[in-house]
């Protein structure tokens, strides 16, 4: 079975609307789904560079 769970980015309301229901939001929403994973990680040497602090960045630089 399909879901079609969606996630509003801006008030963090789960929903099955393409708009956010919120009376002030209205925002629209996206698929709550988790990100693809690439078994290659195309990001994951920069997005742990992030994670580890800038002062590592700079040490290893
Ligand atoms: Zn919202």
């Amino acid at each position: 079975m399909k879901t079609f769970i969606r996630h509003c980015p801006t008030c963090g309301t789960y929903t099955f609307l393409a708009a956010c229901p919120g009376a002030a939001c209205s925002t629209a929403t996206v698929p709550a789904l988790p990100p693809r994973y690439s078994p290659n990680d195309r990001w994951g040497k920069y997005r742990r560079a992030m994670n580890a602090g800038e002062a590592q960045l700079t040490k290893e630089e």
